[in-house]
């Protein structure tokens, strides 16, 4: 029996390394997206499944004692996916998610329900803009008329913004690194998803710092009736005892 961790952020790999040095056997899974993804220790499986039921079917034939799930705040597909699978299977399931951003003295945030909702926002905010909301949240920029600093790890597809500069970096970031970011494209406004965790909030320290305004997409909700930790010690403390072999 195997616990499957749904990965893609350096959570994920934490959480593999430690169950991994319990001998507690491990089969992390990746999306793909990347091209080049950091890899967890232990075994490692790439690509989807196929959906919920696949997924079950997955779960069952791998003899899967538990799953965490691990992935980013916004990957809500496979959350949804693996909250079906796992009630398909009879296969206990652990939300492992970081907590939220929080806004701080200084700060000048308006939050959004989703990207449209913060594109919407951007002509009236800003009109020279770090977007670091993901290639795949890019088309609903696709008709603005401001510059964006388009921040991601991989190169988008189109449609992108009219009016753009691409920046292929994956971070972690510092203050005095995104700074000089603003100052030296002059931007006025700072656009982002909740995604929380230490290793890209410097850009909202940078904003603090120069008197920006920064527009915050709020999460996905985390599918009903899913217990749900926000640290990698509850989710190791959960496994162990989900999976004391
Ligand atoms: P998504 O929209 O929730 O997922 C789309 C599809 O990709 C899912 O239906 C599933 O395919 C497959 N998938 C996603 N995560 C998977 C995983 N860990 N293992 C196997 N299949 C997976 O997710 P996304 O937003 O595209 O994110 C993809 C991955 O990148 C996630 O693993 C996430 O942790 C990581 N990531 C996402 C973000 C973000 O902002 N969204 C940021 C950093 C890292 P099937 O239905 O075929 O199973």
């Amino acid at each position: 029996m195997r616990v499957l961790i749904l990965g893609g952020t350096g959570e994920a790999r934490e959480l593999a390394a430690r169950l991994h040095a319990d001998n507690v056997a491990v089969v992390s899974s990746l999306a793909g997206r990347v091209a080049r993804p950091r890899l967890p220790v232990g075994e490692v499986r790439i690509g989807g499944f196929g959906g919920p039921e696949k997924l079950a079917a997955w779960l069952a034939a791998e003899r899967i004692a538990c799953v965490v799930d691990a992935t980013h705040p916004f990957a809500e597909r496979i959350s949804v996916s693996a909250a079906r699978a796992t009630a398909i299977a009879a296969v206990p399931l652990l939300r492992l998610a970081r907590p939220g951003w929080r806004e701080r003295p200084g700060d000048r945030w308006t939050w959004a329900a989703d990207l449209h909702e913060a594109a919407a926002l951007v002509p009236e905010l800003g009109s020279r803009v770090l977007l670091t909301t993901g290639r795949q949240g890019l088309p609903a920029f696709a008709q603005s008329d401001a510059f964006f600093l388009v921040r991601c790890v991989d190169p988008p597809e189109p449609p992108l913004p009219r009016d753009h500069e691409l920046l292929l970096d994956r971070g972690p970031y510092t203050v005095a690194g995104e700074l000089a970011l603003i100052d030296r494209h002059r931007l006025d406004l700072v656009v982002t998803k909740d995604s929380g965790g230490s290793l890209t909030e410097a850009k909202l320290d940078a904003a603090r710092a120069r008197g920006l305004p920064v527009v915050v997409v709020r999460r996905p909700p985390t599918p009903a009736g899913v217990e749900t930790v926000t640290t990698v010690a509850a989710a190791h403390a959960w496994a162990r005892a989900a999976h004391p072999g």
